[in-house]
């Protein structure tokens, strides 16, 4: 039977290539999002994959949420912690309100699920789990202590959680994409994004199917002696 891949965020941006690319490999794929329903349900018709709205952050939603999918659809084998949000200030403005969110969105929902798939995985002796950190989380950035401190830690979790899984046939892994053509980079204004295309050695912006193909080659059945990874998907952007 086809392997249950649960991808967060996984009905638009990045995470709807990871979605595609983790179907196109077989697996059978369920995608979570927050409220964008008609981007949900978009995205839920043209490949077929069921879709759930819950909130990543909230450790009891999810705890329903993942005992639905579990039951509608089988044990999940593949976990791809996609979602995130940024909430982008200097520290003169940035808010207790806008820290908080960005912590538990992007990094405290890797806990909230890796933790409610965690017995389950081991259970089973079979684990794939991939954490979307970012070249921010690497570099940091200016006007986004919030975000950069979630996506670095997502990079410490991925280590000391992929030696808790080593000899149970989990691997943990993350990747770390650089600036990506979605909606959550175009909000970026224009003139800043030109100069960060500039930065950028390989010359463009990446396509969500540069970060999926690493999902993909991370999730493999054949992928059990690749853990506690950070793959940097940039163009060149940041070495590391
Ligand atoms: P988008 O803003 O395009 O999509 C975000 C997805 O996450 C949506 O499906 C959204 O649901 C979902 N989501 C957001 N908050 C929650 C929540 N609280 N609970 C459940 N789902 C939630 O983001 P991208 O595709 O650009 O980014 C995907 C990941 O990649 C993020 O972790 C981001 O930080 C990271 N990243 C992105 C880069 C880029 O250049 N784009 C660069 C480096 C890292 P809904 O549709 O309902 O809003």
């Amino acid at each position: 039977m086809a392997r249950v891949a649960l991808v967060t965020g996984g009905t638009r941006g990045i995470g709807a290539g990871i979605s595609k690319a983790l179907l196109a490999q077989g697996r059978t794929v369920v995608a979570s999002y927050a409220g964008n329903d008609a981007a949900a349900s978009a995205f839920s018709q043209e490949t077929g994959c069921k879709v759930y709205k819950f909130d990543v952050a909230d450790f009891d939603a999810c705890r329903a949420a993942i005992a639905k999918i579990e039951a509608e659809v089988g044990p999940i084998e593949i976990l791809v912690n996609n979602a995130g949000i940024t909430r982008d200030a200097t520290m003169k403005r940035l808010t207790r309100e806008m820290w908080d969110a960005v912590i538990d969105t992007n990094l405290g929902s890797c806990y909230n699920l890796c933790k409610l798939v965690w017995d389950g995985m081991n259970a089973r002796k079979f684990g794939r789990i991939v954490n979307i950190g970012s070249v921010n989380g690497q570099a940091g950035q200016y006007g986004q202590v919030n975000y950069a401190a979630a996506k670095s830690g997502i990079h410490g979790f991925t280590k000391a959680l992929a030696q808790e899984g080593a000899r149970g046939g989990i691997t943990v892994n993350a990747i770390a994409p650089g600036y990506v053509d979605t909606d959550m980079v175009r909000a970026v204004p224009q003139d800043v994004l030109e100069k960060i295309i500039g930065r950028i050695p390989v010359g463009r912006l990446g396509h969500v199917e540069d970060i999926a193909r690493g999902v993909a080659f991370l999730t493999a059945d054949d992928a059990s002696f690749i853990t506690g990874s950070t793959l940097s998907i940039n163009g060149g952007q940041h070495m590391y």
